[in-house]
């Protein structure tokens, strides 16, 4: 019985309402007049039912799938205006116990080389991160009680937090590591990370099963239900994700959407962001084996359909994918892009050797962050460092209620200017800097708050004179 509210994974994300919501929408898809309904509702930016945004997903008419994707381009201008994002990945660890068969972690894969960052490493691996420019950092790591325990997890954090190079310092950790108790949830709230990331890899119980064989990560519940625990321990910004080729993209679509309504209304704040990997190869993977791979059309299609269906959710899109890629699904919603990414354990310090490949994944996007941030600007995007709201205690209902009154976007501008005015002056290439000046020159007028305006000139000046770390 589906039940938004219920705490059973199984009920609110229910397998019934999920195959119906299919079938309606393949019934429905080239239904105009319910299409034109459903843009009618989704105009007002205050987004979809997960059955509304799957009939749309199907729409098969063209001049209506048009509408669909300008209107994505608008809610995402509204909401977030043209500042994008930037973190990198960091690989703590690639030991794991669970048997993820499109992972090479897996317990069973034993030619791939098995790391693990130490303290000293970890040192290394952030003051490279610091030197390219990073100020926001999404931890990774395998799931082995014995070589990961929460322990190890909480002493890296505290020492990425203590690390200050020159003038470089990671301002917000967020953490993607496996399903955990409410008690270590609270060890990591209380260590202070930004963002509890857990992706679903897919919400079909019974695939989810099989691609999950082995370890504690098989048990559909106790995996599905780990937001709830992390929010009920104080954790107030979550993360959702599937891997998109996994199992049928139509139902995962659906299942995503069902779990941020359910956030909603059992824990009273939807997700923070949204995640949209695909999946790709990697050792002992071959993609060609799982036959639900998407082509770019259809992964800017869902793109767009959760940027109308959320708008309240950030959306994170990584180097998995090639720059063509990334530069089609932008502005159709996406908040969030990885830079420069190491998919390996170590990797930002030194390259690693090939014998020792460690790598998760292959990357699509292998250029540099100044690289990025300049081909960034190139589109009249702004690339942003900022990480204001965790450390203003902008979380949770509070940063919710200022991104619904659209709000957000006056902090977000104005702080994208000012970090990446910290990035121009101490990471980027002359070429950067210079196209970086012009474009935060045209980007002041934007604001429309004289006193935003003058307060944001005032503070460029000052990091140009070597001081460090406004924000609004
Ligand atoms: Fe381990 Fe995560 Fe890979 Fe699964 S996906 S094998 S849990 S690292
Ligand atoms: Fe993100 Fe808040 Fe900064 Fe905007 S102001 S970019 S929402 S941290």
């Amino acid at each position: 019985m589906y039940d938004m509210m219920s705490s059973k994974a199984e009920e609110f994300i229910s397998d019934e309402e999920i195959q119906s919501c299919l079938a309606y929408a393949q019934e429905h898809k080239s239904d105009r007049s319910l299409m034109e309904q459903i843009l009618e509702k989704a105009k007002q930016m205050k987004g979809l039912s997960h059955r509304e945004a799957a009939v749309l997903l199907d729409c098969e008419i063209d001049d209506l799938n048009e509408q669909i994707f300008q209107l994505a381009k608008e809610i995402k201008q509204e909401f977030y205006g043209n500042r994008i994002v930037m973190f990198a990945p960091l690989y703590l660890s690639n030991y794991c116990i669970n048997g993820c068969e499109y992972c090479p972690y897996h317990a069973k894969n034993s030619h791939i080389a098995r790391k693990k960052l130490t303290q000293e490493d970890i040192v290394r691996e952030v003051t490279a991160l610091q030197d390219m420019g990073h100020k926001r950092l999404a931890l990774e790591a395998g799931e082995d009680p014995v070589n990961n325990p929460i322990e190890y997890i909480l002493e890296c954090i505290h020492t990425i937090y203590g690390i200050k190079h020159k003038n470089g310092a990671i301002r917000r950790v967020n953490v993607n590591i496996a399903a955990t108790t409410i008690e270590e949830y609270r060890m990591l709230k209380e260590a202070g990370i930004g963002t509890y990331i857990l992706f679903q890899e897919t919400y079909h119980k019974k695939n989810y099963e099989k691609l999950h064989p082995t370890g504690p990560k098989h048990d559909y519940a106790y995996h599905t239900e780990a937001h709830d625990r992390a929010m009920d321990a104080g954790i107030d910004d979550v993360g959702l994700g599937v891997l998109f080729g996994l199992n049928n993209y139509r139902y995962d679509f659906t299942g995503i959407l069902m779990h941020a309504e359910h956030l909603e209304a059992a824990k009273g704040v939807g997700p923070h962001t949204i995640s949209v990997p695909r999946l790709r190869r990697a050792d002992d993977i071959d993609p060609d084996v799982f036959d639900n791979g998407i082509d770019d059309d259809t992964f800017a299609k869902i793109v767009a359909c959760i940027r109308i269906a959320v708008p309240y959710t950030g959306m994170i899109v990584s180097t998995r994918e090639s720059q063509q890629c990334r530069e089609r699904v932008l502005n159709l919603g996406i908040t969030q892009i990885s830079g420069a990414s190491r998919t390996s354990v170590g990797g930002y310090a030194e390259e690693e050797p090939e014998e020792e490949n460690s790598a998760q994944f292959d990357v699509s996007d292998n250029r540099s962050l100044d690289e990025v941030v300049r081909w960034l600007m190139q589109m009249e995007y702004v690339p942003s460092f900022c990480t204001a709201c965790y450390r203003a205690g902008r979380t949770g209902d509070r940063f919710m209620s200022l991104l619904k009154s659209k709000q957000i976007v006056n902090c977000c501008h104005p702080n994208a200017l000012l970090t990446l005015q910290e990035f121009l002056q101490d990471y980027a290439s002359e070429e950067t800097r210079h196209i970086g000046e012009a474009l935060i020159k045209k980007e002041l007028d934007v604001i429309s708050n004289p006193a935003v305006r003058a307060k944001a000139e005032e503070y460029l000046e000052k990091i140009c004179r070597g001081e460090r770390d406004f924000r609004f």
